[in-house]
């Protein structure tokens, strides 16, 4: 069915290695789920070694069984309660969530990108608990990575979306989406659904996903799983918002979280009491995974005030605000050095000897302190007891020296006496210079001149690192361009959406002229997916090819055919009416039924579905006419597939054999 990923263009980004992706026990647990017969016991064994990942799995079973029983306090009951799918995307969210909690997209706020999703996690849980439209703890993770895509611009292209941002929050009649797509030829709601389709969620999770972060409504029916699912996300980003924003544009943001949950069938006292849960569960979570959550008032308090119909948020979804630490390029001025000394008379001698000489700062007394403000400061220097109250140099060397941040730092030991073995051991243990006690200012600060000069290399090398990856963004950039100005589909031989839509639009125009009629096809495979899975893709590939060439065989020579999506196609009739087109469907359904599809001793029965629509007086454009051929093409999946519908048809039209059960 129509699906908004174009997978080809995601695959060159996924080789580029730098799209945000799972990393340690989070990615050995989805490898090993790969496969069919992983028992709970290997997988308990794997979860083990990351403890913080238990607590958060076990909060997360403890949250879903009721309260009068026995809490979960296992990991094995823990895999029981949740299930795989939820314990295998929770994994990849928690993943995610260590690893990129900064960043160098500068007005990408990474802070509140989480809270954010946070909320969106927790909200959509208990709305699903509700709806039951999918299960509470997958669309928790549903919530937490739904606008992944956002993140992984700012991973991507750094620079680039930093300065889309900017000029969304300076100007908000500026569209994000469309900023994104032009820039980068696809936005955060493609991108981010493609991922999440990529990480094996199911795809009314990544359709969800996509319609709440472009904002559209899809094509699925009232009331309909897929359409409640896209409404609970949408709900749920709106309840995340009312905690977010300030406490003067609450009451407006809620009134609009009642609106909205109104239409899932919630009424007012509901709406408020699920508000005040998850605002109670946000704390707690962002406790648990170290994310930042306020305490507030409860929401009642809130309904109170009238709804003054004032905006205080520029958009529906508000764009994240700067990130409240200077700017990287900002930092990288002034030098850095940590000093990392118990004696308050060395310290007090070294910060004023470093401030003399330009640097920025920071102190601390333990090894404990030094190693958090190792990895929070970033410092470009170390000044170090070389022992301190709880850890000695080598050790704390040793623990920087395995970090990525810690290894560029340079080091420099402060010892009471500088004697051979001493000076040994600290060079082997990884600190670039050694300095005895008492500190002599100037003798320190012609050392850290000298570390100067490596460090400025490092940030040299740092800097090309950089530029190199920024001209790799760019050339996948250029790439995904060039292919989508490419017209033809490799694999079918067919066009591809975008001359299709070309075509469409310039007939579209032509007939508008002459009154003649047009219409649109929409064609689908009937369960490709399986032939995939059973067969493997290279004989999908091959199905995909033969297939093709007998829709092609059914249409007429003035038909115009489109490869639009995996196993999607769109045909132009020009000149043709809705009984026309319907004929013509139908002609191509029994061309594909009858084909010989073969493929090495398999000799197979392929079917397709088709969608009629038609040019008439409620149907304004050629998306339009599209969307009516697409609600064709689910209508007749819906009925049974290897069969032709319109919906513009009073009575739906049927054609074709009901035998494909
Ligand atoms: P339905 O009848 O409801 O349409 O079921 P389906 O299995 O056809 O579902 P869907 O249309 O969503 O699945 C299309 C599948 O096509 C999913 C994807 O694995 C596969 N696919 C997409 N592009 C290609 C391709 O280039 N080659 C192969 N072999 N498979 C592809
Ligand atoms: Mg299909």
């Amino acid at each position: 069915m129509s699906s908004p990923i174009d997978l080809s263009r995601f695959e060159q980004l996924k080789a580029s290695g730098d799209l945000p992706s799972p990393k340690g026990v989070a990615l050995a647990i989805m490898r090993v789920m790969q496969h069919d017969d992983v028992s709970m016991a290997e997988l308990a064994r794997i979860i083990r070694t990351d403890p913080a990942f238990v607590g958060r799995l076990i909060k997360a079973a403890n949250g879903l069984i009721g309260y009068n029983r026995r809490p979960v306090a296992s990991i094995q009951d823990a895999l029981t309660v949740l299930g795989l799918p939820a314990v295998r995307t929770m994994a990849l969210g928690f993943s995610l969530l260590t690893n990129y909690r900064s960043g160098s997209c500068s007005e990408f706020d990474y802070g509140h990108f989480w809270s954010a999703s946070l909320l969106r996690a927790v909200a959509a849980q208990a709305l699903s608990q509700r709806t039951r439209a999918a299960a509470p703890d997958e669309t928790y993770c549903l919530g937490l990575l739904s606008r992944v895509g956002e993140l992984a611009l700012a991973t991507l292209y750094p620079r680039e979306y930093s300065q889309l941002l900017a000029a969304v929050r300076g100007d908000a009649s500026v569209n994000l989406l469309e900023l994104e797509s032009r820039e980068f030829a696809m936005n955060h709601a493609e991108l981010g659904a493609a991922m999440l389709a990529d990480w094996g969620l199911p795809r009314v999770f990544t359709e969800a996903a996509y319609h709440c972060a472009s904002g559209t409504a899809g094509s699925a029916p009232e009331g309909s799983r897929d359409h409640v699912l896209i409404q609970s996300l949408s709900v749920a980003t709106l309840m995340a918002q009312s905690c977010l924003v300030d406490d003067a544009g609450r009451s407006t943001v809620l009134h609009r979280v009642l609106a909205a949950g109104s239409r899932l069938g919630f009424d007012e006292e509901v709406m408020t009491a699920m508000c005040d849960d998850v605002a109670r569960e946000w704390l707690e979570w962002g406790a648990l995974l170290n994310v930042q959550a306020d305490r507030l008032p409860p929401f009642e308090h809130y309904l109170r005030e009238p709804d003054t119909g004032i905006d205080r948020i520029v958009s529906a979804d508000p764009v994240p605000t700067a990130a409240p630490q200077a700017p990287a390029q900002a930092q990288t001025q002034r030098l850095r050095v940590l000093v990392a000394e118990a004696d308050d008379d060395i310290r007090t001698t070294a910060r004023r000897a470093l401030l003399d000489a330009g640097y920025d700062v920071a102190e601390a007394r333990d090894g404990y302190t030094a190693t958090e403000l190792a990895l929070d400061f970033q410092p470009d220097m170390m000044l170090m007891a070389w022992q301190l109250q709880d850890v000695s140099g080598v050790e704390l060397v040793k623990t920087l020296r395995k970090t990525r941040i810690g290894r560029a730092i340079y080091v420099v030991a402060l010892t009471d006496s500088v004697s051979e073995d001493l000076l040994i051991e600290a060079y082997e243990s990884g600190a670039d210079a050694v300095l005895g006690k008492p500190v002599n200012p100037r003798l320190l600060q012609a050392r850290l001149k000298a570390a100067c000069r490596l460090t400025s290399l490092h940030q040299e090398i740092e800097h090309d690192r950089e530029e190199i990856r920024h001209f790799a963004a760019e050339l996948a950039v250029s790439n995904r361009r060039l292919q989508e100005v490419a017209l033809m589909d490799s694999l079918t031989g067919f066009p591809n959406r975008r001359f299709f839509t070309d075509r469409l639009t310039q007939e579209w125009s032509a007939s508008s002229r002459s009154g003649r009629p047009l219409a649109c096809l929409m064609i689908d495979i009937d369960q490709f997916k399986s032939i995939n899975d059973t067969y493997g893709h290279d004989v999908g590939d091959s199905v995909l090819r033969q297939v093709s060439a007998a829709i092609r065989q059914g249409l007429r020579s003035h038909d115009v055919v489109a490869r639009t999506g995996g196993d999607e196609f769109l045909v132009m009739c020009p000149d043709t009416t809705l009984e026309a087109a319907l004929r013509c469907a139908e002609r191509v359904r029994s061309t594909v039924e009858r084909a010989e599809v073969v493929a090495g001793m398999l000799h197979l029965r392929i079917t397709i579905s088709a969608g009629a629509a038609a040019r008439n007086a409620g149907v304004v454009d050629t998306d339009a006419l599209i969307k009516r051929a697409d609600q064709g093409l689910y209508l007749a999946k819906q009925l049974g597939r290897n069969r032709v519908a319109s919906v513009q048809l009073q009575e739906v039209t049927e054609s074709g054999n009901a035998d494909n059960s």
